[in-house]
Formats: structure tokens, C-alpha cells, sequence
């Protein structure tokens, strides 16, 4: 299947998605629509399988992937759950909330999955073709997002084909993604703290100060290799952007938001979930536009806006 270098694309209605599992069964890798944006799906037991992922992505080894379940049960097959793990997910799966957790010693995991360390991230999406899916194959999915490594993150089934076409088996469209941009990443440790790894459609602050009536405790500042996909470059259009652009010059594709008017504009209403969800279509079309360079209005630093401007800030860091 892999190798023939053609790329299916198929509705995500109910045979689309039994194809889909036929192919995850006998090790092929899918590009599946989920809440926040398509991931590329790999059974996450098989070694051959997950390392198609990282050949189609061109994503660096040492950056380990997601891996998505059914439910906490299935969760709890992989890692060493803990109450502290029960409460961070328990009003929030299934959604986009990514835990990392001390994974268990003997688990049937590919080991490309964790990229060699002894957590493993877990999310239980909440998009109903995702769902559907994991309730038709009987082991979990490692799953990064469908696009090349360090390229911008797709939320249509076209923009999966601009990178990964010929890459991978198939592609299940489901339309466009709700959310816009990836999970929160939440690093659970030992001692029950909380770290946020990747700001993401569910607030921490705010979820943090519902559980323990109190903010979300400051970042230690130590983590080296614990998020290698927050790398200072990532989700780059291939020009340069600028970012807090009150209007944009003539050479520039002007991404707006609020009051200032863009090619393309996040939310004109100055709605940040819009403005999520729009994104990176925005950053795709910028892209693909003859503008030579790109520029980004200013997005509030608040709730969702900071997810927007971490992927932004990724966005507009040059590539080493
Ligand atoms: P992506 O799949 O592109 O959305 O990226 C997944 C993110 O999860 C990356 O930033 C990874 O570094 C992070 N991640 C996955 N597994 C772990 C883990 N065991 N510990 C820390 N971060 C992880
Ligand atoms: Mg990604």
C-alpha cells in the first residue's frame, strides 16, 4: 500500500472510515480529521507502521508522537494512571487535552512512539470520525499532525494533500477542523503539579483554578527534551511573517484580525475560537499567495490568544 505513491481521499462516512481501519490493520498510515486539526494515524503497536509516520512527516526521531485512545481504560493499558490523571481528564475526554503521564514498563507501544522516554502523551479525542475509528480497531493510534515536519498544520483535507500527497495511503475527509490548533499538552508530575507543555484549546489557568482554587503553578524553566516539538521554528509558511502588524505593506499578505482588515482575516468580530479555527487556513493561503513575505495583525495575549500567538511566535522564528 505504502510506496505506490498514490494518496486515496475518501468521505469520512461510515465505509470511508472501515477502510480506513482496514488500512491502519495492515500498517498503513491515514490522515484522520480530529476536533483540532488531521493527524496522521499510525497503529501505535507496530514499529514498521510508526515509522512510516515519521518517513512521511520527515520528523526527527527524538520527537515523540501522541498517542489517541478509545477511553480511559484503554489509556490505562499504557500508562501508570494515577488519581491525578483521573481529575486532569475527568471534564475534559474526550476532547483536546493531551496528558503526559509515566508510561507503564511493559506496554504494547511501539518504542519510535515515546522516542525512547518513560512518558508517554495520551489524548482521547472527542471528533465522532476519530471516534468512530478507534472503536473499530482494537489498538490506539499515534498520531502527530498530517503535515510535513515544521510545515504549517492542516485543518482540511486539502491542505493534508499540499504536504503529505503520495506521502501516505489515504486521507478520510471530514471537512474542516472546530478548534483550529493542536492539543493542550498537560506534563502531570510525580509530585501532582502541573506543567503546561503546549497551550491549546483547553485553558489550564482556568482548569487548573477550578480543581485546586488556585493559578497554574510557574513554568520551572527546565524542560530540555520534555517538548521537542515546541521547537523555536515550526508551523513555517516558507516566508518570512511579521508579526503585531498594525496594516501590512505592499509586498505583504496581511493575516487581520479585529479592526485591522486582512487578505484573509482570523475573526473580524474579534472572536478568538474563530480565530483558531481559521488560522492556519489563513497561514496556508498566505503561503501559497504570490506575496513574497507575509504579516499577522496583533491577537490578544488571553485564553485561546495565547495558543494563537505560540503557534504564530513558531511560525515567524527562522528556520536554522
Ligand atoms: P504533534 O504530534 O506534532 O502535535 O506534537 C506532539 C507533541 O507532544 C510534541 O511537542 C511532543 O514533543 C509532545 N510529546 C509527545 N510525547 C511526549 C512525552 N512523552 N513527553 C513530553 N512531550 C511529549
Ligand atoms: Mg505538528
Amino acid at each position: 500500500m505504502s510506496g505506490k505513491n498514490v494518496t486515496e481521499v475518501v468521505i469520512a462516512d461510515a465505509s470511508g472510515i472501515a477502510r480506513a481501519a482496514q488500512i491502519l490493520e495492515s500498517g498503513g498510515i491515514v490522515a484522520v480529521p480530529t476536533e483540532t486539526v488531521y493527524g496522521l494515524a499510525a497503529r501505535a503497536d507496530s514499529e514498521a507502521a510508526v515509522a512510516k509516520v515519521y518517513a512521511a512527516k520527515g520528523r526527527p526521531g527524538f520527537n515523540p508522537l501522541i498517542v489517541h485512545v478509545r477511553d480511559v481504560d484503554q489509556a490505562r493499558l499504557f500508562a501508570q494512571w494515577s488519581d491525578a490523571a483521573q481529575t486532569a481528564v475527568e471534564t475534559q475526554w474526550p476532547g483536546p487535552l493531551t496528558i503526559v503521564v509515566p508510561a507503564k514498563p511493559a506496554r504494547a507501544l511501539a518504542d519510535a512512539v515515546t522516542a525512547g522516554l518513560d512518558s508517554v502523551a495520551l489524548r482521547c479525542p472527542a471528533h465522532p470520525v476519530m471516534r468512530a475509528l478507534l472503536d473499530l480497531v482494537d489498538f490506539p493510534l499515534a498520531a502527530p499532525s498530517a503535515n510535513r515536519s515544521g510545515f504549517i498544520s492542516p485543518t482540511s483535507a486539502a491542505h493534508v494533500l499540499t504536504s503529505l500527497d503520495g506521502r501516505i495511503d489515504l486521507v478520510l475527509d471530514g471537512g474542516t477542523t472546530q478548534d483550529g490548533v493542536e492539543s493542550t499538552i498537560l506534563a502531570l508530575r510525580e509530585d501532582g503539579t502541573w506543567e503546561e507543555l503546549r497551550p491549546g484549546p483547553v485553558d489550564l489557568n482556568a482548569l487548573h483554578q477550578q480543581y485546586f482554587g488556585a493559578p497554574l503553578p510557574a513554568k520551572t524553566g527546565k524542560d530540555t527534551i520534555e517538548a521537542p516539538g515546541q521547537l523555536a521554528s515550526h508551523y513555517a509558511p516558507g516566508k518570512p511573517v511579521r508579526l503585531d502588524a498594525a496594516a501590512g505593506a505592499p509586498d505583504e499578505f496581511l493575516i487581520g484580525f479585529g479592526a485591522v482588515k486582512g487578505a484573509c482575516t482570523l475573526s473580524e468580530s474579534g472572536d478568538l475560537a474563530e480565530a483558531a479555527e481559521r488560522l492556519y487556513d489563513c497561514l496556508h493561503r498566505g503561503a501559497a499567495s504570490d506575496y513574497p513575505r507575509m504579516a499577522v495583525a496583533p491577537v490578544p495575549h488571553l485564553g485561546l490568544g495565547r495558543a494563537i500567538n505560540d503557534r504564530l511566535r513558531r511560525a515567524a522564528a527562522p528556520a536554522d
